[in-house]
């Protein structure tokens, strides 16, 4: 069996998972592109990858907690990034009125260039991008934007394999569909924490 998946598989997954959780999204201003969409999904995304990290220091501190119940929460914060990374090339995609909005799967699917930057070197260039285009309106930046997006993307797909193989790609993303159709279900999509 392969150690990873292909981008063609892994487009397919996005695009298949998206179309699920995305008419879920529950934030100000949501699917206009606006100041308040791409602030909300700035912020969420930093937040779910300050979680992830959280979890990842659990590994190394809570020895005690059963491996698969310590994976399982890592994968859940997984999930969390991809719906924030899906939920903000949308809001980018809207509000620098660049292409069609398809999400995170169109930032796969577009030949983006994923630079090789580290984790907070991507997270800082994208709160760049955004920072002046809430102020100036500018959106000659769209096209680093969406790269960055896409690094963060293949980053966070390529740490997954690493640690769990490449079946884990689909689980994430089962993982949070299921966990956001039973939020919905329960209108229980605002709030906070992380089993409501
Ligand atoms: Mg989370």
């Amino acid at each position: 069996m392969s150690e990873h998946l292909e981008d063609a598989e892994v487009h397919q997954l996005v695009t298949k998972w998206s179309s699920r959780v995305r008419p879920l999204g529950f934030y100000p201003d949501v699917n206009t592109g606006g100041p308040l969409a791409l602030a909300y999904t700035m912020l969420g995304l930093v937040g779910e990858v300050g979680e992830w990290n959280t979890k990842l220091l659990d590994y190394a501190q809570a020895a005690k907690t059963p491996r698969d119940a310590r994976d399982l929460a890592a994968q859940q914060e997984l999930g969390d990034i991809f719906w924030y990374l899906d939920a903000l090339s949308y809001e980018v995609q809207i509000g620098f009125k660049v292409m069609e909005p398809e999400g995170l799967a169109g930032v796969l699917q577009a030949g983006l260039i994923s630079e090789s930057l580290t984790l907070i070197e991507h997270l800082g260039r994208i709160a760049e991008i955004i920072k002046k285009h809430l102020r100036d309106g500018t959106n000659k930046h769209w096209i680093q934007v969406l790269n960055h997006i896409r690094g963060l993307a293949d980053m966070f797909i390529q740490l997954a394999e690493e640690q769990w193989g490449p079946e884990v790609i689909p689980k994430v993303l089962e993982l949070n569909a299921e966990k956001l159709l039973s939020r919905a279900a329960r209108g229980a999509l605002g709030g906070s924490g992380d089993s409501r």
